[in-house]
């Protein structure tokens, strides 16, 4: 076989929800949109649902209407986009909460489907999706005579402990919503971390369900094996890959692995990045990463083994990530789809 093989931990994925709930008083949902940060929202919305989960969101209704198909009646469906033109049906059929973010977005909901449960999102200082204290002035005893059933807002700067935003989103949040009875959300990871005044009545993890940063104690989840295509011995002065961008000071052994970025291994990567063995030795990337192939340095090993890896026990998704100078995040939501993905539960 040549695909890579992505292995993806369901249990560590439980593990990791039920050390974030752990952490406070109050309930946790999980947050699993863009299918799951790329880890597939079907087989980790069901595998959370049998832990207990009771609350999900997504982004997009769309993802909602897959999350309701695999998860049958029961969960709530949050959606953080709210009701946006054309939605209603989805949102009616599968059961979804949409997240009320403005003005418009009520008038639209209340007027297509009356009496349908909403959530309210209020931007307290991020400037990115929600309504703002004058909007929300003007709308509150309105919203709150609907029954709003949840009123969330969400951290800029939650994964810096002691950046001065967090308090200041956070006495925002409570000038907001002072006096109101619907449930309140705040945090996501990095707001748990911050503790208890800004857990509230439900936190939304993500990213810590899966393994990345803020969450340092996480559980890792995703492993990368790479299968080596060919191994060749390099002589001093030779040269590896486009461009040239490696040449040989000394006798180099050369692994070819069947992965490139087209599976998301970002090009810009390119010389800092290192794969590992089974047993943690960490092997350079020579030159330049290719679409479908990258070269990797393995004169140290005595033996090349059948795979390499790029994610696992000795390297996690933000180690690759600092590799190609993004965040976690994104080397999750852009794993590859050509991989052969392997559940373990
Ligand atoms: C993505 C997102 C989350 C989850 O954030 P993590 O940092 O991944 O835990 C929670 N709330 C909102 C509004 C989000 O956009």
């Amino acid at each position: 076989m040549t695909a890579a093989t992505l292995t993806i931990d369901l249990s560590a994925i439980v593990a990791n929800w039920r050390a974030l709930d752990r952490l406070t008083d109050c309930d946790t949902g999980a947050t699993i949109k863009a299918d799951a940060y790329g880890l597939g929202a079907e087989r980790v919305g069901k595998a959370l649902a049998a832990a207990g989960v009771r609350t999900f969101f997504v982004a997009l209704a769309e993802e909602g209407v897959r999350l309701r198909r695999a998860l049958g009646q029961g969960p709530a469906i949050y959606v953080f986009s709210g009701h946006m033109a054309g939605d209603a049906e989805r949102i009616r059929q599968a059961d979804l909460t949409p997240m009320i973010n403005s003005i418009d977005q009520l008038l639209t909901h209340v007027e297509a489907l009356p009496g349908h449960a909403f959530g309210i999102q209020l931007d307290t200082g991020m400037n990115r999706l929600g309504m703002e204290p004058a909007e929300w002035s003007a709308l509150r005893e309105i919203a709150l005579a609907q029954k709003s059933r949840l009123v969330m807002s969400h951290l800029a700067c939650a994964d810096e402990p002691d950046h001065a935003m967090n308090r200041y989103q956070l006495d925002t949040f409570e000038d907001m919503t002072r006096g109101i009875d619907a449930p309140r959300s705040l945090a996501a990871t990095g707001g748990i971390l911050l503790g208890e005044r800004y857990h509230f009545d439900l936190t939304r993890p993500g990213v810590g369900l899966y393994g990345g940063l803020p969450f340092v104690d996480a559980t890792p989840v995703v492993t990368l094996d790479v299968p080596v295509i060919q191994v060749r011995d390099v002589a001093p002065g030779e040269s590896v890959g486009y461009a040239n961008a490696f040449v040989a000071k000394k006798p180099t052994r050369v692994a070819t692995v069947a992965a490139g970025y087209a599976d998301g291994i970002f090009r810009a990567m390119g010389g800092k990045a290192s794969f590992t063995d089974h047993d943690g030795h960490k092997l350079p990337v020579l030159g330049r990463v290719s679409m479908d192939l990258i070269t990797i340095d393995v004169s140290s090993l005595s033996q090349t083994p059948e795979t390499l890896q790029l994610l696992g026990q000795h390297q996690s998704v933000d180690t690759v990530a600092d590799y190609a100078g993004t965040i976690g995040y994104e080397i999750l939501t852009s794993l590859g789809a050509r991989y052969d993905r392997v559940y373990r539960t």
